[in-house]
Order: C-alpha cells, then sequence, then structure tokens
C-alpha cells in the first residue's frame, strides 16, 4: 500500500492528534504517503482531502480536540454515502483508511470495509465504550479533567458541609464515573450498568452525617439521569438538599495526558505497520496492556463493552 488516508469522526477525544501524528509519520517513515480528510465521513463524501507532510503534524501532539475537525454525517450510515465516499478515495488513489473514533464511526470503517475497501479503526472517544479495547483514547485525560474538579468541589463541599452530585458525561457507558469517582473518593457512584437504589443513597448521606462527615460527593454519569432530576428525587426521602455540578463538555477538552499521548501513538504506528502489509477490516485495541488487532465486524457484532464493575463492588466498600 503507498497512500493511506485518516479522518477522525463523531465526539472528539484528547489524543485524537497525537494519533493522526504517530499515523501520519510512521507512513511516511515506511515510504507511504498520507492523505488527511477533514470534518470525518462528511469531508469524505465533499473531497475536502489534502495531503499530509512531516510538519503538518508538528506542534500537534499535545494538543486537545482533532486538528481534521470532526463531524456528525448520518448520510454515511446509507449505501450511497458509502459509495460516493469510496469514489473519492478512488479519486485521490487512497488505498486505505485509518478511522479514529467512537462506536458509530467504526460502523462507518465496518461498511467501508464490506465494500472491499481496507479500513481499520482506532478507538478514540472519552467514554471508553468500544468494543475490543481495555481502553480508548481520550478516556485517560477525561477522567483526571473530572477528578480534578471532583477534588475542587471536595474542597467547598467540606467547608460548608454539603451533598454535591456530579454529573459526569457518560450516555451509555458508565466508565469515567467509576474511575473518576474512586480517584476521587466519591461516597456513591451512580452508572447505567448497575441499579441503585435512591433510599441506600439517601442512607448513606445521613450515616455519613450522623458521624460527622463534612461532605458527600455523589458521582452520575449522565445516561442515568440529569443532575437535577436527581436531587430531586433525592429530596424525596428527606432533608437532602444537594448542589449539582453538571460537567458537560468541559471534559472534552484539553491537553491529553501522557497516558493518552502514548496510547494513541501506539495504535497509530501500529495501525500503519498493518495497513503496510495490506490488511484491513481491522480494529486497534489494548487488552491486558497488549496492542491487539481484530476482526471489526467480528468486533462490533459480537463484542460488547463492559465497564470494570469491580471499581463499583470496591468503591461501595472503602467508601463508607
Ligand atoms: P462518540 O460515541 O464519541 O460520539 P461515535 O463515533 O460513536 O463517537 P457517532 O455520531 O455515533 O459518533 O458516529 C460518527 C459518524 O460515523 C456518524 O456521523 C456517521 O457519519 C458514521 N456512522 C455512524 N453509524 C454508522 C453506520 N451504521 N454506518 C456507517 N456510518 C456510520
Amino acid at each position: 500500500m503507498k497512500r493511506i488516508g485518516i479522518l477522525t469522526s463523531g465526539g472528539d477525544a484528547p489524543g485524537m492528534n497525537a494519533a493522526i501524528r504517530a499515523v501520519t509519520r510512521k507512513a511516511i517513515f515506511e515510504g507511504m504517503e498520507v492523505y488527511g480528510i477533514n470534518y470525518g465521513y462528511a469531508g469524505l463524501v465533499a473531497g475536502d482531502i489534502r495531503r499530509l507532510d512531516i510538519s503538518d503534524v508538528g506542534d500537534k501532539i499535545q494538543r486537545g480536540g482533532t486538528f481534521l475537525y470532526s463531524a456528525r454525517y448520518p448520510e454515511f450510515a446509507t449505501e450511497e454515502g458509502q459509495l460516493k465516499g469510496i469514489e473519492q478515495l478512488k479519486k485521490f488513489g487512497i488505498e486505505g483508511l485509518v478511522v479514529i473514533g467512537g462506536d458509530g464511526s467504526y460502523h462507518g470503517a465496518l461498511a467501508l470495509t464490506k465494500h472491499g475497501f481496507p479500513a481499520i479503526g482506532l478507538p478514540g472517544t472519552i467514554d471508553n465504550d468500544i468494543p475490543g479495547t481495555d481502553f480508548t483514547i481520550g478516556f485517560d485525560t477525561a477522567t483526571n479533567t473530572v477528578l480534578e474538579a471532583v477534588d475542587r468541589i471536595r474542597d467547598t463541599a467540606t467547608s460548608h458541609v454539603r451533598t454535591f452530585i456530579i454529573e459526569v458525561m457518560g450516555r451509555d457507558a458508565g466508565d469515567i464515573a467509576l474511575w473518576a469517582g474512586v480517584a476521587g473518593g466519591a461516597d456513591d457512584i451512580i452508572i447505567p450498568e448497575h441499579n441503585f437504589d435512591m433510599k441506600v443513597v439517601a442512607g448513606k448521606i445521613q450515616e455519613g452525617r450522623d458521624r460527622g462527615k463534612k461532605h458527600c460527593l455523589i458521582i452520575l454519569a449522565e445516561g442515568v439521569m440529569g443532575g437535577n432530576e436527581f436531587a430531586e428525587k433525592l429530596r424525596e426521602y428527606g432533608n437532602y438538599h444537594a448542589r449539582v455540578t453538571v460537567l458537560g463538555h468541559v471534559v472534552r477538552g484539553g491537553s491529553p495526558t501522557a497516558r493518552d499521548r502514548v496510547l494513541a501513538s501506539k495504535f497509530g504506528w501500529r495501525a500503519v505497520e498493518l495497513l503496510k502489509e495490506g490488511k484491513g477490516g481491522l480494529c486497534i485495541g489494548i487488552l491486558d496492556n497488549k496492542i491487539v488487532a481484530a476482526d471489526i465486524v467480528d468486533t462490533l457484532e459480537n463484542k460488547k463493552h463492559r465497564p470494570d464493575l469491580e471499581l463499583y463492588r470496591l468503591n461501595n466498600e472503602i467508601s463508607l
């Protein structure tokens, strides 16, 4: 393979730039050409494509977001959209494609693969909700950003003897809430993958108060319900007035952590190794600390992401 393309799609995640850099530099090292596609699948279909040189990816490794921009483009779920995309790839002489994104973006890569075009998916999303990998690019940074906020809120919660509900991103996956919750010493972590009983939550707040605890921090994944709704329901169980902080998109931005930069570099490097060998239809991941490449069709159709629920049990037992 002599010429490859790269795009970022879906929600942006810190570390995407590090992955683009790794793909570009490794490909050039291997004597290949790299074409950057702006705005994900939308830019692919529109032909918003340009060659990337060594210096185009300079001074990018430390930046959040994606300098290739991202977009939602539902039309790519149709065969018509996919064939238009392949037409553009052929027009530019691109023989293989690296897609960095979440679950939806993987489906785009899967569609290209099914049409016979070699595509490789790299997991890039703060939510960590992609099958075939223990960690995604951006998750570590997002978790640390939440943690910083939790630590700050703890200061004011303690000073005023308050209960705080901190709502974090995670529509379907509670990974950010779980990891930031354990790291931040949360009293309770509420995630979509585990049911909860508001009476038990209220009971725990009461127990803390009874023994003179000054603060109570509850980390709530947005997929369960909104923070304000949660606070309202909590009030039905007694005098449990809670302040709500919704972290929202703040968590998406910022400079990637060392861990995310290294992970992104490893993923990108491996993707080019595979494309160089003419292999496509794969997605890259890290499992048990080893970089792996798995069949994208099998991964999407038969594998499911599961959060580390041991963290949930652990937190319940150490956050007394
Ligand atoms: P995140 O979960 O972080 O938001 P994502 O990649 O899952 O990232 P989506 O908006 O679901 O985000 O998908 C990104 C893009 O991938 C879509 O806008 C669309 O262009 C493409 N896509 C999504 N689903 C499919 C599909 N079934 N077939 C082909 N392309 C798809």
